[in-house]
């Protein structure tokens, strides 16, 4: 699940961005509405949700939202404000936001706010997701392997596996994987995915699903799955 977080406030934008990817949010932090538009605007990248501040440099919350609703967007957008009259609650409304959140917030409610919008969006967030024998928990953060008990993940490790069984047999490249996974302006290389691929198959491998995740020599890595589920090759 990803999200664009727009904040300018250098301290509230850290802590959110500390907050959500510890609930297993992928966060796009930036802080204006133009370089906002500009990551919105790639069509490669999809978002679950988005999180607008109402006052910002460039395009405003309110802005982003009626540029959004206009291009036929149906992204779901929490707006954050410092305002509470009446009368900016119905712009910010009109202008296609899902939900608004007074500053000061608790982190808890802005959770429980972007849960319940979740819900609302068309584009359920699963419970559960299952492949052959392997069973992610969402709310649990635990995969089980075949025939073994289940293994709490951490967060990235859980959207690493994720990702591999979204696209079982599919050769996925160090490129290809970090752009999905990690932040767009985060200076990593393909390098993070290395590290986080030795961790994760670590902890796959204590299962006994050592050669679930294989190296593709050049070109990337492969979610073999267990051995008894591979693919029977075509001739
Ligand atoms: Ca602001």
């Amino acid at each position: 699940m990803r999200i664009l977080l727009v904040e300018d406030e250098p301290d509230l934008g850290q802590a959110l961005t500390k907050t959500l990817s510890r609930e297993r949010y992928i966060v796009d932090w930036v802080q204006d509405g133009q370089s906002a538009w500009g990551y919105l605007d790639q069509r490669w990248v999809n978002y679950t949700l988005a999180i607008f501040d109402w006052m910002l440099p460039g395009l405003s919350g309110l802005e982003l939202c009626q540029k959004l609703r206009a291009g036929g967007s149906s992204l779901p957008v929490l707006i954050l404000t410092a305002r509470d009259q009446i009368a900016d609650r119905v712009e910010g409304l009109d202008a296609g936001a899902d939900d608004y959140l007074i500053k000061p917030f608790g982190m808890a409610e802005l959770l429980a706010r972007l849960r319940s919008l979740q819900r609302r969006s068309p584009q359920l967030v699963p419970q559960r997701l299952t492949v052959g024998d392997w069973l992610l928990d969402y709310g649990a953060s635990t995969v089980s392997p075949p025939r073994h008990p289940p293994l709490l993940l951490t967060a990235k490790e859980f959207q690493l596996l994720e990702y591999f069984l979204k696209h079982p047999q599919q050769i996925l490249s160090g490129e290809q994987i970090r752009a999905q996974l990690w932040p767009l302006a985060a200076e990593s290389s393909s390098n993070v995915v290395a590290a986080q691929v030795r961790l994760l198959r670590r902890k796959l491998g204590e299962a006994g699903q050592d050669g679930a995740i294989e190296t593709v020599y050049g070109l990337g890595y492969r979610f073999a799955g267990s051995p008894r589920h591979e693919a029977k090759p075509t001739l």
